[in-house]
């Protein structure tokens, strides 16, 4: 259980709560947080996944986030992780934290 992620900039996610979430229109970008981030924007969800409180971690993360970890992780492990995490953020919007 549990595993770590890293952001192109060296940033590192362990859990859900590691990434910032900002809400943009029906959309909520999941962002890396590092004002230095060349990538800034990790992932988009749309208000109707939150509201399911479910979402494909393929869809949601961008390309470029997914081939950056599974070139270390291998891409099985790699959506293995974003699916947990992706949960983690699903929940706590749903709980009403953001
Ligand atoms: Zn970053």
């Amino acid at each position: 259980m549990g595993g770590r992620l890293e952001c192109p900039c060296g940033r590192a996610f362990e859990r859900g709560e590691d990434y910032e979430v900002s809400r943009e229109g029906g959309e909520y970008l999941i962002e890396c947080g590092n004002p230095e981030c060349p990538l800034r924007v990790l992932g988009e969800l749309d208000a109707g996944s939150v509201e399911r409180g479910s979402a494909d971690a393929s869809r949601v993360f961008k390309r470029a986030f997914v081939t950056w970890n599974s070139a270390r992780l291998g891409l099985e492990k790699t959506l293995e992780i974003l699916s947990e995490h992706l949960s983690e953020i699903l929940s706590s919007l749903r709980s009403g934290r953001q």
